[in-house]
């Protein structure tokens, strides 16, 4: 029988606290600068030595810092970067931003395409994968670079192989494809272009009759909430249905910043829903994912799914079973809040797309009853309405 797990002590320590100045407290760096997105992209942490300056690497990571740098480039904003320990190297902020040797290690079950998106692109950084949506990568730069990125074989820049962004080709084929009525922007991050970049660009799609819906995935209300302006929800709110999936992982990572970022988003109507990685040592388990998808409500956005980790070259070391995934949405179903269960699923390997996972809730079935049983492990029968018991033979 499940044990409920829900702790009413845990969630009063729920806070969202800001970490600043934190390393920077020496630096006399001006409150208008540190809330400067720009100044913020530009002081990103980048070099073993700018990293060893406030943090204390274990060997794994330093070779990794070292040797990593031409899969997946190291970057971390200012922001971001306050959240990791100084010392311990299985931080969950550390572990998601800073490489690590094992990155070189390849399994014989990595891939360098998981997701299969270099195979269904009809245009370059178009993926047309599901009948009436796409995915379009806008850009190969990130504020921060995610160290389990399913997308490492063209972000950052420093790998051989490039995004090519061909914006007017995919523009047309749009136009000329009626059946996609879905357009998610992607990359990299979207939200790294500038106010005016990214208006023209959805002007553009929002000219086509036939796209009904507009989503933007990004990182930067957790990476950079300093980018989150007034002048940027203002001129997002004009392409409304505009909803924004945002991807965080811990509850640490939901500071006061990112709160108030994701509140101006909330305030000019967009919806929101997160996008999590089941990560090993990171997030799994469901204390922390439990908690994660509580401050989530708190910031108004919905939990929409849980990725088992894809199969991405150098990030074994940073995956976990699909048990533990199954285990996690068990001891949240029935336990919290509906609205913070997100959708468990897997990328089907090679191209198979989006593929959910639930645990199993049903006992047995036949065509006149199906045993279920509750979240607390207690059956239940249903009694299947009399149509059904046309004989099957
Ligand atoms: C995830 C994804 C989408 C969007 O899927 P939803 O389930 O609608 O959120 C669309 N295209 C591709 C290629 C994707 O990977």
């Amino acid at each position: 029988m499940a044990k409920d797990n829900y702790d009413q002590t845990n969630l009063n320590e729920l806070t969202f606290k800001s970490a600043a100045p934190g390393y920077w407290a020496d630096e006399n760096v001006s409150p208008e600068d540190w809330n400067s997105h720009t100044w913020q992209l530009k002081n990103c942490v980048k070099s073993l030595e700018q990293i060893e300056k406030h943090l204390t690497l274990s060997e794994e990571e330093r070779a990794g810092i070292l040797l990593t740098g031409t899969k997946l480039a190291t970057s971390v904003t200012p922001h971001f970067f306050n959240l990791i320990h100084p010392t311990d190297p299985g931080c969950p902020m550390r572990r998601q931003v800073i490489p690590r040797i094992e990155e070189t290690y390849v399994d014989p079950a990595d891939m360098k395409d998981p997701c299969g998106e270099d195979s269904h692109m009809p245009v370059p950084g178009l993926v047309h994968r599901y009948p009436d949506r796409v995915l379009f990568l806008v850009t190969d730069r990130c504020a921060s670079y995610c160290r389990y990125c399913t997308r490492s074989r063209v972000v950052s820049g420093v790998s051989d192989q490039k995004l090519e962004i061909q914006w007017d080709q995919a523009i047309e084929y749009l136009k000329k494809t009626p059946q996609v009525r879905d357009v998610l922007l992607s990359g990299g991050d979207p939200l790294l272009f500038s106010d005016n970049k990214l208006e023209k660009l959805l002007t553009r799609l929002r000219e086509i009759p036939h796209i009904q819906f507009l989503r933007i995935g990004s990182r930067i209300p957790i990476f950079l909430p300093q980018r989150i302006t007034p002048a940027l929800c203002g001129m997002l709110k004009q392409f409304h249905p505009l909803f924004i999936s945002i991807h965080t992982n811990h509850p640490d990572e939901l500071t006061s910043e990112v709160r108030d970022g994701l509140g101006r988003l909330a305030d000019a109507g967009i919806q929101m829903g997160n996008q999590s990685v089941l990560l090993k040592g990171i997030n799994d388990s469901v204390e922390i994912q439990r908690d994660l998808v509580h401050k989530l409500l708190m910031c108004r956005v919905r939990p929409y799914y849980l990725y088992q980790a894809d199969l991405i070259e150098g990030t074994k070391h940073l995956r976990t079973g699909i048990n533990k995934g199954l285990e996690i949405i068990e001891g949240l179903r029935g336990h919290t809040t509906g609205y913070g269960i997100p959708q468990y699923v897997v990328d089907g390997p090679g191209g198979g797309g989006k593929i959910p996972l639930n645990p199993e809730y049903v006992l047995d079935k036949n065509p006149e009853r199906v045993i279920l049983r509750n979240y607390e492990g207690k059956k239940f029968v249903y009694s299947e309405p009399i149509e059904s018991k046309v004989p099957t033979s």
